[in-house]
């Protein structure tokens, strides 16, 4: 070896000897040759107890397969490179490393062995997977998770951001990060940004982003510096979730607890073991209890003890998951006052379902309880004055009909009698005037008999276009306006009372007549359909507003604003609709104002043909 040989030689051996990695070379049969700082280093063991040694030492036993494969394909003057394998060290921990394994050659180039260089992958191979767990993390996580230099620049778009903002990952990359922050909330990103050069972290930020589609979206922002390995901050990482939701829970919560604390009802709420846990305001003006003052004590402070057994009913009911509703109860307040109140208690559950106590509504039925009372014995007073009334009507009547047929006797002889006589329309006028109070007379009557339950029918098969023609002969003579029966069978077989039936008709002939006072002609019919006989009579007159007809029938009862035109007191439809209904028939009326009314009512038809 000449002086330069030698000099190259001392360089080489410096450098192989400053190496981090481990290059040793090994014979062919396995035996180590060289072995440098870097593989002390790397296995442990010293160069003078690894030279002469085989090479094996480092090779954990599952890979000497593998280590033989290698020395075979060295021989035969292969090259092998950064292959990944295992190796151990002196104390038998096993590293990953990656090998490079090269022939040795002599002067005449043939193969005498090999060298393998060797680096540690382990601490690469550990942040590798370090790495891998973080991106997974990162990839799998809800929130948006975005990461920008400085300046910015989007440099990390995890698919979170994507979901919650809608820009793709390559969309968002390279782009600034002013694309998802409204116009006027650009100052408070200089602000973050400005706390991130002093290495300062922005925690739970509440604000707003605009999404792809302009939608606002509620966030809350987490913003960390990040530092290159000198320490250097070069960016920030931004972790963003959607708060829309708790958002809204939020503010659901806040109506709720509004709801409460302005009800008018006690709201409270206990444990299955009746400690009060929360008391609104109202609760505190029922009961004069503060909430401070309750808070935690068993709710019997305001149960009557005589009243214990029923919160022992209702905790039972609670913890079956059923509801109380409106039950009513006595409680007591602080100043001893008795209180009657309308419970409602439910179960309250945890997130799981499970019923962890119970919430009660009270309402104070004090005066509630006392109006109520009053009107039942308000009720009961007008019940018996009715009563007195009734008895009162029944007998003026009785009373006023004996005169009145003796009177109507006498006129009914003086008409006879003065037929020559220029006086006879006195006489004529006072029968008119008579018949009326004789018809009003009968009527009241009728009323009596009806409250009293008393108004006897007496059933009978009867004509209904016979019974129709002699009512409409008898009024005829009364009017000017026609009254015609139009398309009726001659035999129209019913079943009923047929004066009373007559009464209705003549109700209903007589009011179509009063209240048709310019109308040419009033028509009537009948007509058998399936069990019934149905009769209609049809003026053109006044009509009934739509809102008054569910009214007509009942007692007293009078169109409002007829009065004054026209006479009448509000009996004839409801006695026409009593006998109706004790046939068990029906009466109604179809009517437009101005144009007329058309009144229907059915009995039943007779089941023999007459
Ligand atoms: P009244 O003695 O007042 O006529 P009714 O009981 O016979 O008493 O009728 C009750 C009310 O129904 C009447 O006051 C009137 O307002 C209305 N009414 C009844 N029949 C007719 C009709 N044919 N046309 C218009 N309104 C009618």
């Amino acid at each position: 070896m000449n002086i330069q040989d030698e000099e190259i030689e001392a360089r080489l051996s410096a450098i192989v000897d400053s190496a981090d990695d481990a290059i040793i070379s090994n014979k062919f049969d396995g035996t180590i040759t060289s072995w440098n700082n870097g593989a002390e280093n790397i296995f442990r063991f010293s160069a003078s107890e690894a030279i002469n040694n085989h090479i094996s030492i480092i090779v954990p036993q599952e890979f000497y397969e593998e280590q033989e494969r290698i020395i075979s394909q060295v021989r035969n003057g292969e090259r092998i490179k950064h292959y990944e394998t295992v190796r151990k060290t002196k104390d038998g921990n096993k590293i990953d490393i990656s090998l490079i394994a090269s022939p040795l050659r002599d002067s005449n180039t043939n193969v005498t062995g090999m060298s393998i260089i060797a680096r540690d992958i382990s601490v690469q191979k550990l942040l590798n997977e370090k790495q891998a767990v973080l991106s997974a993390i990162v990839n799998s996580s809800d929130d948006a998770i975005i990461s920008k230099t400085l300046d910015g620049m989007i440099i990390s778009w995890n698919p979170a951001a994507e979901k919650m903002f809608g820009f793709s990952e390559s969309e968002a990359i390279g782009n600034n990060i002013s694309i998802i922050i409204p116009p006027e909330r650009l100052q408070e990103e200089q602000k973050i940004l400005e706390n991130i050069r002093k290495g300062l972290k922005t925690d739970h930020f509440r604000t707003v982003r605009i999404a792809k589609n302009k939608r606002k979206i509620k966030i809350s922002l987490t913003v960390s510096p990040i530092k290159d390995q000198e320490g250097n901050i070069i960016g920030a990482s931004k972790i963003a979730r959607d708060i829309s939701d708790q958002k809204l829970a939020e503010e659901k919560q806040a109506t709720l607890a509004a709801i409460v604390s302005s009800s008018d009802d006690a709201i409270i709420s206990k444990t299955l073991f009746g400690i009060i846990t929360s008391w609104n305001q109202a609760a505190n003006k029922m009961f004069g209890y503060t909430e401070a003052e309750v808070i935690g004590k068993h709710i019997s402070i305001i149960i009557p003890p005589d009243r214990m057994d029923e919160e022992t009913m209702i905790i039972e009911n609670i913890r079956c998951g059923k509801k109380i509703k409106h039950f009513e109860t006595v409680r007591i307040a602080k100043d001893g006052r008795k209180l009657n109140i309308s419970l409602t208690v439910s179960p309250i559950r945890d997130k799981a379902g499970k019923i962890i106590g119970a919430s009660k509504i009270a309402r104070d039925i004090t005066e509630k309880m006392q109006i109520e009372k009053q009107r039942l014995l308000y009720t009961e007073k007008l019940k018996q004055l009715n009563k007195y009334k009734d008895e009162f009507m029944a007998m003026a009547s009785h009373e006023l009909k004996t005169p009145l047929t003796i009177i109507k006797a006498n006129l009914d002889i003086m008409d006879l009698k003065m037929q020559q006589d220029e006086n006879l329309v006195f006489v004529q006028n006072t029968l008119k005037q008579v018949g009326k109070l004789n018809k009003l007379i009968n009527d009241l009557l009728d009323i009596s008999k009806i409250q009293a339950g008393k108004l006897e029918l007496k059933l009978a098969d009867f004509d209904m276009t016979d019974l129709l023609k002699e009512m409409i002969h008898n009024l005829q003579p009364t009017t000017e306006i026609k009254i015609h029966l139009k398309n009726t069978n001659d035999n129209l077989p019913a079943y009923g009372d047929r004066d009373r039936i007559g009464l209705v008709i003549i109700n209903l002939l007589g009011n179509a007549i009063k209240y048709a006072p310019d109308s040419s002609e009033i028509k009537v019919g009948a007509i058998k359909s399936h069990d019934a006989i149905i009769v209609s009579i049809e003026d053109k007159g006044i009509g009934i507003p739509q809102e008054e007809l569910a009214n007509i029938f009942s007692r007293f009862y009078r169109v409002s604003g007829l009065t004054s035109t026209f006479a009448g007191s509000g009996i004839g439809l409801y006695i026409a609709s009593e006998i109706i209904s004790r046939h068990g028939g029906k009466i109604w009326a179809v009517s437009e104002l101005t144009k007329g009314s058309t009144f229907y009512f059915s009995i039943p038809a007779s089941t023999q043909n007459l």
